[in-house]
């Protein structure tokens, strides 16, 4: 009984913080027009979500969903390359994640149930246990060090890696206007805030608390009210101002820029990472077979407008009635802690 009542009142102040930022937003946002904010990390997604903070805002603030989920934007020439490679007999490391997205032709479990040789792994670390297999890489800044960490123990990689950055610049000068961003907190951890100055546009760092979340949105109506446009680090206790300077060194040793396929955005100019050395790159070990691949997005799954934030995955005709986790029709209903659509589907 006496462990209930700290709890009981850890709960209630809780509430009281929550609601005293919530009335702190309605005031500000009486003075301002309508004003679109992006978050770009699947993890705020999540608590935006599971706290219901989208429905707690007053109407002229819209909260909208970005790129920030790896699962989701990885292209659907990519799973079908992979799903190919382990068809014609290579043996394939994948997250888990990563075997139920849909491809043209069949997901990735559906190829190991076909015979492929396919292993899940919950860490890129345990790919170390299978050297003859290749690593199928996905994921943002926040994963990408153990990746390099990967191929320098001269683990061949699918390389699918993306940075963040070149994406928000070019939704920035998409036909979407965004008025703010919540930053995403993990990759900035890698990059540093200092990165994000490029932008002319308010944005916040924030941690994946609900109120570090609603304390994130105030300090962007606050921005965009005074018309500031400039960084504000409110996660401080993870990010620096110049990042994990080891991790972008192992990066940077192991690892080159390129040209990246995101899912709804297309190609994006300077957004991929792939391997230094050809010889750890199965893009261009089976250049060839690869070019044999053709894919065509799922019919009638608008995943590519859920990452831009041009519509929410509710509007998509297939949500929940035929698309659902059980049985996802696109990449975006996979993750359950990442993907809009499957947490839009379980907080629906
Ligand atoms: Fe695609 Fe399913 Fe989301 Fe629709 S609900 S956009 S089909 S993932």
């Amino acid at each position: 009984m006496n462990n209930k009542i700290p709890v009981l009142a850890e709960v209630n102040h809780k509430i009281d913080t929550l609601a005293k930022m919530n009335n702190e937003i309605n005031a500000l946002a009486k003075h301002l027009p309508e004003v679109r904010l992006m978050e770009v990390c699947g993890g705020h997604t999540n608590t935006i979500m599971t706290y219901g903070i989208r429905g707690m805002l007053p109407k002229n603030i819209k909260l909208v969903s970005g790129p920030g989920c790896p699962v989701c934007v990885t292209s659907q020439k990519d799973i079908d390359s992979v799903i190919e490679l382990a068809m014609q007999g290579e043996k394939i490391t994948t997250y888990w994640d990563m075997l139920k997205v849909p491809g043209t032709k069949m997901s990735l479990e559906q190829a190991r149930e076909n015979g492929a040789d396919i292993k899940a792994i919950s860490t890129a670390g345990q790919a170390l246990k299978y050297p003859d297999s290749i690593f199928f890489a996905i994921g943002f800044e926040t994963t990408t060090p153990m990746t390099a960490y990967l191929l320098k123990k001269n683990i061949t990689i699918y390389p699918t890696h993306k940075t963040m950055m070149p994406a928000m610049r070019a939704l920035v000068q998409g036909e979407l206007k965004i008025d703010g961003f919540i930053d995403p907190g993990h990759v900035s951890t890698i990059t540093g805030s200092r990165i994000w100055e490029e932008l002319d546009v308010p944005q916040v760092i924030s941690g994946f608390k609900p109120e570090q979340v609603l304390r994130a949105i105030h300090l962007l109506l606050d921005m965009i009210y005074k018309k500031e446009t400039r960084v504000i680090n409110d996660y401080d206790e993870a990010v620096r101002k110049e990042g994990n300077q080891k991790a972008k060194a192992m990066i940077k040793e192991t690892m080159k820029q390129t040209d990246s396929e995101w899912r709804g955005l297309g190609v994006i100019k300077g957004s991929g990472l792939e391997p230094r050395e050809d010889r750890l790159n199965a893009k261009v070990k089976y250049k060839d077979l690869l070019e044999t691949v053709i894919s065509t997005e799922t019919p009638g799954c608008m995943c590519g407008q859920v990452l831009k934030g041009m519509i929410e995955p509710e509007d998509c005709p297939l949500f929940s009635k035929i698309c659902t986790p059980q049985d996802p029709k696109g990449a975006c209903m996979v993750s359950r802690t990442e993907g809009a659509c499957a947490i839009a589907y379980r907080y629906k």
